[in-house]
C-alpha cells in the first residue's frame, strides 16, 4: 500500500466514499494542515483511525538520529520498507526552518566529491516517501512552523522527475508553500530543466555548478560530459525566460581545484549573463575524495573577488559538519561503509 501522502484530496475522498464528507475533511486537515500521523488524528473514531493506520503504514523507520549546532540541526537516516536508506536534515535558523529532503535512495550521477555519488544508486523514491520526510520534519520542528523545503539531500531530483513535480505540486496546493520556500537543486540535467520551466511550478531552481570550465567540471560532475556547460547555459536561459525567477548556482569550494582566481573569473563570466546568485559552500570532506575544503580566509577572498566582478554571493555555513550533514555522508556511516564516529555535537 502506498503512503497516505501519495493521495490527492480526490483520491482520499474516493477511498473514504462511504464516510460523511466532514470525516474526509477531518482526516485531510489532520494530515496536511496539522501534520499529524494517522494514529494521532484523534478527531475521527478509533475504528476508522485503526483501519487507516493498517491500510497506510508509515514508509519511514528511524535508523539513526544525530544533532549538532546545539540541537539547531538534526539529521535522520530513515530505513524504507525494502531496507533502502535515505537521509533528511532539519535546520533551524533565526528567520526560517528548513528541511532538506532526499529524492532518491542513492544517486547515479557519481559526482566525485559527494558521499551519495560515491555510494551509487539504490532506487527512486515515491511521492509519499518524499512528502513523509517533510511531514516528519514538520512535527520535529514544532512549535516552530516548517517554512522551507530544499531538495538537497540524497539523489538527483530531476532524475526522478515526475515524483519531484508531484511533491512540489502537493506542497504548494496542500501546504500553501510558494516558490520562495521550495528549492529544487539539480546537478544540471539540461533537458529536464527545460521541461520543468514549462510546468509553471512555484519553485526556485539551484544548479550545482562547481566549475565553469568543461575540463574541471567533467572531473567533478560526470554528467557534464553529456550536458556540457554550453548546453546547461541554454537550459538556464530558457528557465529565466520562461519563469522570470532568479536562478542560483551552488559552488562547493575545493582547495586548489575551483577556488583559484581563474576559477573565480570563469564563474563570474558564466553567472553574469544569467543574473545568477552564487552560493559558496566550503567542501565537506568525504572519505572517498581526499581533497580539502577551501580555508576560510580564501573563502572570504573568493567571495569578495566575485562581488567586485558584479556577482551576488552568499557564503553558506556548513551546518552540521560534525554530524556529516553533507549529502549522503551520515547514511554511509549508518550502513557501515565508513567507520567515522559521528555522535559529536557542538
Ligand atoms: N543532486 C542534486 C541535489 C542533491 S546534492 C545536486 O547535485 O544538486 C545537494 C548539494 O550538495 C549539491 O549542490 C551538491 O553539489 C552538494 N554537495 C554534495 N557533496 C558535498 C560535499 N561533500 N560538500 C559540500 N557540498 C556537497
Ligand atoms: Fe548526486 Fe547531487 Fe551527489 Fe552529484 S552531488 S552525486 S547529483 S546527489
Amino acid at each position: 500500500m502506498p503512503s497516505v501522502y501519495e493521495l490527492t484530496s480526490a483520491d482520499l475522498a474516493t477511498h473514504l466514499s462511504e464516510e460523511p464528507r466532514y470525516r474526509v475533511d477531518q482526516v485531510w486537515r489532520g494530515l496536511w494542515d496539522e501534520g499529524r500521523t494517522l494514529e494521532d488524528i484523534t478527531t475521527i473514531p478509533k475504528a476508522l483511525r485503526q483501519r487507516l493506520v493498517e491500510e497506510f503504514p508509515s514508509s519511514l523507520e528511524v535508523a539513526n538520529e544525530v544533532a549538532s549546532d546545539l540541537g539547531a540541526t538534526r539529521k535522520w537516516v530513515f530505513r524504507l520498507h525494502d531496507g533502502a536508506t535515505i537521509e533528511t536534515v532539519l535546520m533551524n535558523y533565526a528567520d526560517r526552518v528548513t528541511v532538506c529532503v532526499s529524492s532518491q535512495a542513492g544517486c547515479a550521477m557519481g559526482c566525485t566529491f559527494c558521499a551519495t555519488g560515491q555510494a551509487g544508486f539504490s532506487r527512486q523514491l515515491s511521492v509519499g516517501e518524499v512528502v513523509e520526510q517533510v511531514m516528519f520534519a514538520a512535527r520535529a520542528a514544532a512549535p516552530r512552523r516548517l517554512s522551507n523545503v530544499v531538495f538537497m539531500g540524497m539523489g538527483e531530483p530531476l532524475a526522478n522527475y515526475a515524483v519531484t513535480v508531484g511533491v512540489v505540486q502537493r506542497l504548494h496546493e496542500y501546504r500553501a508553500m510558494s516558490a520562495r520556500h521550495l528549492t529544487v537543486s539539480t546537478v544540471g540535467v539540461a533537458p529536464a530543466i527545460e521541461r520543468l520551466a514549462d510546468e509553471g511550478l512555484p519553485l526556485t531552481l539551484a544548479v550545482s555548478l562547481h566549475a565553469a570550465n568543461n575540463v574541471t567540471r567533467d572531473e567533478l560532475v560526470p554528467l557534464n560530459r553529456r550536458y556540457p556547460l554550453e548546453r546547461l547555459y541554454a537550459a538556464c536561459e530558457k528557465w529565466l525566460a520562461t519563469t522570470s525567477r532568479r536562478l542560483s548556482f551552488e559552488w562547493a569550494l575545493i582547495d586548489g581545484v575551483n577556488d583559484t582566481d581563474r576559477a573565480m573569473h570563469e564563474l563570474a563570466d558564466y553567472a553574469r549573463g544569467l543574473h545568477a546568485h552564487v552560493n559558496l559552500i566550503p567542501l565537506n570532506p568525504t572519505p572517498g575524495y581526499l581533497v580539502r575544503g577551501t580555508r576560510s580566509e580564501r573563502v572570504h577572498e573568493f567571495r569578495q573577488g566575485l562581488e567586485e566582478l558584479g556577482i551576488n554571493v552568499t557564503v553558506r555555513n556548513t551546518r552540521g559538519r560534525s554530524i556529516d550533514a553533507a549529502c549522503g555522508q551520515l547514511a554511509a556511516v549508518t550502513n557501515g561503509r565508513t567507520s567515522r564516529v559521528t555522535l559529536r555535537s557542538r
